[in-house]
């Protein structure tokens, strides 16, 4: 199964130099997960091919504009291409309120059902939603207002049975069930053969961190150990430090150590500030600390492979032409 986080916003407050508000697509097959939606994140979405029918359900991490002003768009949209399927939307308490009157005159005029999620920003690293093939959880951030990271894990999916064993000891279809659920085997004798003699190596199950809007806060390395995927937004260079911690924000420089503690698989940065026209700073910067760091880039596909355990992870960009 595919894991690709799929970049459509980098830009911090101001749209700039070409580039949109926060938003990010982690897709998985035909699903994407939403986080952020920064104003003319639809506008992206066709840019990119995102359907936004896939959307299966959106992250808010907070209630600045740059991370949440894209959501009136993308909801009525939804209802004139059609869908019925309902659609929930995780985030601070305050944001039904805001979002309910814009979207719908009566509960009604939408032809999906909308759910928002009232989310605490401030509780503990937590889950929130998990479904047939990710857990997603919550974190809390340190900004200018209540403000949450979030996590995601994707599930362990069925062992693959080795055809060997199957011939070998004439498996039923309720025994390969079993064993594709990773249990042993007993046999009619009695005698019991290990999971691990039966299948190949499960699926290494992938991960994504992504900080959004945060002064550096290193005891993040803490909670998590080697993400595949960290994307930390790196709003500033070591040259604003003081603007960044003045701002809530971080530096690249920031990220990538804490990427480095966490042995991240790859850095993404992101959210950049609209004093950078060029980004190679930010990169250059990143990547004097934390040489698996990518530039993050709208239109970019981030993906991490699937493999086996024992096998080390694989990563794979493609960057829009
Ligand atoms: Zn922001
Ligand atoms: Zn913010």
């Amino acid at each position: 199964m595919e894991f690709e986080l799929l970049i459509l916003g980098t830009s911090s407050a101001l749209p700039a130099h070409g580039r949109f508000p926060s938003c990010y697509a982690l897709q998985l097959e035909d699903r994407s997960y939403l986080f952020d939606c920064g104003e003319g994140a639809q506008i992206r979405m066709s840019d990119f091919g995102v359907s936004p029918q896939r959307i299966h359900q959106i992250f808010i991490s907070h209630l600045h504009g740059d991370h949440f002003f894209g959501l009136p768009g993308v909801i009525t949209s939804q209802a004139l291409l059609g869908r019925t399927a309902p659609l929930s939307i995780f985030g601070p308490p305050e944001l039904e309120k805001l979002m309910r009157p814009l979207v719908t005159q009566k509960d009604t005029d939408l032809p999906f059902e909308l759910r928002f999620e009232s989310i605490d920003p401030l509780g503990d690293k937590r889950l929130i939603f998990e479904d047939d093939r990710v857990e997603i959880g919550c974190f809390p951030l340190q900004h200018r207002v209540p403000t949450m990271g979030f996590w995601v894990k994707e599930k362990a999916v069925a062992l693959n049975i080795l055809p060997e064993a199957i011939q070998k000891y004439g498996l039923s279809v309720e025994q390969i069930k079993s064993i594709k659920k990773g249990e042993d085997l007993t046999l009619a004798d009695g005698s019991w053969i290990a999971n691990q003699k039966l299948t190949l190596p499960p699926f290494r199950t992938r991960t994504f961190v992504y900080c959004t809007d945060t002064r550096i806060q290193w005891e993040l390395a803490e909670l998590f150990h080697q993400p595949d995927l960290l994307l930390h937004e790196t709003t500033f260079t070591e040259e604003f430090a003081q603007r960044a911690n003045e701002t809530g924000h971080a530096t690249a420089a920031q990220a990538a150590e804490l990427a480095k503690r966490m042995q991240a698989g790859k850095l993404i940065t992101g959210h950049y500030s609209s004093r950078f026209r060029d980004l190679q700073p930010v990169l250059e910067e990143a990547l004097s600390i934390y040489p698996d760091t990518w530039l993050g880039e709208e239109g970019g596909r981030y993906r991490v492979l699937r493999t086996r355990v024992g096998e080390p992870p694989a990563f794979e960009r493609t960057l829009s032409p």
